[in-house]
């Protein structure tokens, strides 16, 4: 009785986390989809918890790992800046990619408890298949993941770091990795567990190594995808269902989502883990141009305001810039008093504005910018060119047009949003530096270009405060 209560309990819960991954792909459902996550999960410790044989200290040792685990969780949550969220998760990432690596040693040194022994008292072989493979993948996702939140956070050179000869190191230790997990197998020898461990986590730190802050979260999603099949792995060595579907779901969904980033930038899995792009030192910045580039246009938040109290139709293109100014509020502060006087506004979001999927969406929902005034490349692409204004807020690369023209550019090929058919173009940024790839944007010099530079929040708090004199 209690054996099918605990599995309909998982299954509740499966579903639930199938409905979370659906509410969470648009702003509109995502809070409930958030709900349906935590639901889903609160059901599942308890499930966990109460599990017939469980004893009391098993009990009080879970209840003290969720009162430690979930209050650091609460106060890093309610510290980290929207802008340092990929690094966050890159953190998280190391601790899940740990977690596999514990568990895999837990179930090797007390396989008793996880009833994993076959009748002559050994670890059967398929446990111990499922062990070494949870180990290697959760050890990769752990120094991969560590070396990532350094890149992102700063504390590291986001350039790649690259030698002679890696690709061939990497594919020999790989090679020799698969070796020790089927020695591993047939002898289920302790130094070949820890052997496995160490390559496995010289591995992940070699894999990371060579690639660039730029493309850092696509490999973040991918890490995630990784963690989600160690956890995978290791629901079978624990005989735990509810943990392969979730372990599998966060595995299919980090493995789709950097499918989507990469489709975003119009560039391949396999061109962005070979690394290169994104290096620290192609981030030279556009400092005018260089060259016989005509002088820039740059106009105050006066004239901004002026002209676009005089304007039909407004497309606000925001960028990571906005994030980092957080200016979404004061953004839609303009876009409320530019609707009084008339005007048509909307908002058009880039796959990979920010550097997150999905971070301009969350920022611009953060303000209560309705919805249905948010619209991403496709849907807006056609409309800049009836639109008066383009008002391009932290964004760069994502209107870069040598994405279109130029075969050399990295960014060549990433589909872009067509701010540049529009009668007039806003660019607010501090200066004339690059955006992350790193190239100039020769948008900055045309005609039909004016630049307010600014910090974004300020700029736009300006502009406000002209609209309303
Ligand atoms: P971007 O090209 O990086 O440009 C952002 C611009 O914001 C910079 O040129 C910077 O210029 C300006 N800026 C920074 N702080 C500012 C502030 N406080 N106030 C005003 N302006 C500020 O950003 P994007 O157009 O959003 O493009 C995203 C880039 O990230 C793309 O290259 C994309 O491929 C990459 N990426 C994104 C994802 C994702 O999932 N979203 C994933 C991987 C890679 P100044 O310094 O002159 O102010």
């Amino acid at each position: 009785m209690a054996h099918t209560l605990s599995t309909f309990a998982y299954l509740a819960a499966s579903v639930l986390f199938i409905l979370a991954l659906r509410g969470l792909s648009h702003p509109e459902t995502s809070r409930k989809g958030n709900t349906f996550g935590m639901v889903g999960m609160g059901i599942a410790v308890l499930a966990t918890v109460l599990q017939p044989g469980m004893s009391f200290s098993g009990i009080a040792l879970i209840i003290a790992g969720l009162l430690i685990g979930g209050g650091i969780g609460t106060y890093v949550a309610q510290k980290i800046e929207m802008t340092s969220l990929p690094q966050l998760v890159a953190a998280f990432h190391s601790l899940v990619g740990m977690a596999a690596v514990a568990v895999a040693a837990a179930a090797f040194y007390a396989p008793e408890s996880f009833g994993i022994l076959d009748a002559q008292g050994h670890i059967k072989a398929g446990s111990l298949v499922e062990m070494s493979l949870g180990l290697a993948i959760g050890a990769i996702t752990f120094s991969g993941s560590v070396i990532a939140f350094l890149k992102l956070d700063g504390r590291m050179s986001g350039a790649p770091i690259t030698f002679k000869g890696q690709h061939l190191l990497n594919a020999a230790l790989g090679l020799l990795l698969l070796v020790l997990v089927v020695s591993f197998v047939a002898s289920g020898n302790p130094l070949l567990f820890w052997l496995i461990a160490l390559l496995s986590f010289g591995l992940g730190f070699l894999l990371i190594i060579p690639i660039g802050g730029a493309d850092m979260p696509v490999v973040v999603s991918m890490l995630n995808s990784y963690s989600g099949w160690a956890a995978a792995g290791i629901g079978f060595t624990v005989g735990n269902l509810l943990l392969i579907v979730t372990g599998a779901l966060v595995g299919a969904s980090g493995a789709i989502l950097s499918y989507i980033m990469c489709k975003g930038m119009n560039r391949s899995i396999i061109n962005v883990l070979l690394g290169g792009f994104g290096s620290e030192s192609g981030s030279a910045s556009a400092g005018g141009g260089g060259g016989d580039r005509p002088p820039v246009k740059a106009g105050s938040p006066e004239d901004a305001a002026y002209m676009m109290k005089n304007a039909q139709k407004i497309i606000i293109v925001p960028g990571y810039g906005m994030a980092v100014a957080q200016a979404q509020q004061v953004l839609r502060e303009m876009g409320d008093l530019l609707k009084k006087e008339g005007a048509e506004v909307s908002y058009a979001i880039h796959p990979v504005a920010g550097r997150m999927p999905g971070h301009m969406n969350v920022l611009l929902a953060e303000a209560n910018v309705p919805y249905e005034e948010v619209h991403e490349l496709e849907e807006i692409n056609p409309e800049f060119a009836d639109a008066d204004v383009a008002f391009v807020i932290g964004a760069n690369d994502v209107t870069n047009p040598a994405a279109k023209t130029d075969k050399s550019s990295p960014i060549y090929g990433m589909p872009i949003l067509d701010v540049e058919r529009a009668k007039t173009v806003f660019f607010i940024k501090r200066g004339m530096s690059s955006g992350y790839a790193g190239v100039d944007n020769e948008l900055f010099f045309r005609p039909n270009t004016m630049m307010l530079f600014g910090d974004a929040k300020k700029v736009t708090q300006e502009i406000v405060q002209a609209l309303q004199r």
